[in-house]
């Protein structure tokens, strides 16, 4: 089988890991801020704040915009459950904004409406999620611009977007967005294992954000209420959580990191072949932004013409191409069904997802193995 994605693991990976399992530290200690600093230097941003998954980061990221109950967090309906469900967790309220046809990300104009309509009945959000759909960034310069005149903080889940950028900038520098998240899920560009980040120029948040990944304890006695009792002391100034990477993954992260422009040239090179390879087939391909220089996190294609979308999706999977689907509208799961979000309610995301199929992308797969998914899904077309 072809997986849809995987990652790639080498010997100095390996031995990254191992030197710290040798090491004096095992959670967080230097290899962390070692792998912090590389990505906020790399992303052209002040702060990075390393958290053990991204789905972490994106709680945290909320908290410290004191996101709670009666507000509200708006996303994409074409999103991995967790870029919704970090507004839930702080007991704010979710809502969706559909997708444009062609980017699959969040429409800027359907946003704008939205915003419009919202002030009128005084129900703004208090933050906008945008996701960068399969690597490549939303229309960020028009939704930072909603953000000023509507109020929101905007925090880009750039999940798949490692490494990308968007107007010349790399994805994270913090032009567009309050903050910014990052993934390390074994499918995503680089891998910790399990593990996320938060970029931010903003010095205030950073600091709340290192808080919150652990237990919302401080040690500086400048933050302290009172005296400290003594070298031993630390207090707890809010309620965060344990959501520390370990220095095992930060080394891995940061081994990972160092071949960051292989894995993206690699990636790019396989979305370029796909192009070439797949332009007769009744295929709608992923669109190129000419501001935007995706990750390739993902490469996505719309049957079209007619083509049975589950017959195609099968026969590929029989074939030993993993093939898989990205995503199930959020809005439809069971989960927000209860909350009131029904079946029509986001049409273009339905659309979508009745016709999308993830191919195999990933750093490792060989221009051989593509050529066989290639010629599995001609087949599956042509049957
Ligand atoms: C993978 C992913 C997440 C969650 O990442 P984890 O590190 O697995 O928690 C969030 N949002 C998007 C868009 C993702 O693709």
């Amino acid at each position: 089988m072809i997986p849809y994605g995987r990652q790639q693991i080498d010997q100095a990976d390996i031995d990254a890991v191992v030197a710290t399992l040798q090491s004096d530290w095992l959670t967080q200690g230097p290899a962390i801020a070692r792998f912090e600093r590389a990505i906020a230097e790399h992303c052209e941003a002040r702060h990075a704040v390393a958290v053990c998954n991204a789905t972490a980061a994106l709680h945290i990221a909320c908290l410290a915009l004191d996101l709670g109950p009666g507000e509200l967090l708006w996303t994409t309906p074409n999103t991995f459950v967790a870029s919704a469900n970090c507004g839930r967790y702080c007991g704010a309220d979710v809502d969706f904004v559909d997708i444009d046809p062609r980017t699959w990300n969040m429409c800027p104009q359907q946003l704008a409406r939205k915003l419009e309509a919202a002030a009128l009945a005084g129900r703004l959000p208090k933050i906008v999620v945008p996701v960068a759909f399969s690597g490549q960034s939303c229309d960020m310069a028009r939704i930072r611009e909603l953000s000023r005149q509507y109020g929101f903080y905007v925090i880009e889940d750039a999940s798949h977007a490692v490494g990308a950028s968007y107007r010349g900038r790399p994805v994270g520098c913090g032009d567009y967005a309050d903050m910014t998240i990052f993934s390390f899920h074994p499918v995503k560009i680089i891998t910790t294992g399990e593990g996320g980040l938060i970029l931010t120029n903003r010095d205030d948040l950073a600091e709340r954000l290192a808080r919150l990944r652990s237990h919302g304890i401080t040690r500086d006695a400048a933050l302290m209420q009172g005296e400290s009792d003594g070298p031993w002391y630390y207090q707890q100034l809010e309620l965060g959580y344990n959501y520390r990477m370990t220095d095992i993954q930060a080394a891995l992260g940061y081994s990972q990191w160092q071949r960051l422009e292989t894995f993206l040239a690699r990636r790019r090179a396989l979305a370029a072949r796909y192009d070439v390879l797949l332009t007769d087939l009744p295929l709608q391909l992923p669109h190129r932004q000419a501001d935007a220089e995706s990750a390739w996190h993902l490469y996505v294609v719309r049957v079209q013409g007619g083509l049975d979308h589950r017959k195609v999706f099968d026969a590929l999977r029989m074939a030993g191409i993993g093939v898989n689907l990205h995503y199930i509208p959020v809005h439809t799961q069971p989960y927000y069904q209860s909350l009131g979000f029904k079946q029509g309610d986001y049409p273009e995301a339905e659309r979508y997802y009745a016709e999308a199929i993830s191919l195999p992308m990933y750093a490792a797969l060989q221009d051989g193995e593509q050529d066989q998914v290639v010629a599995a899904l001609r087949q599956a077309i042509a049957a």
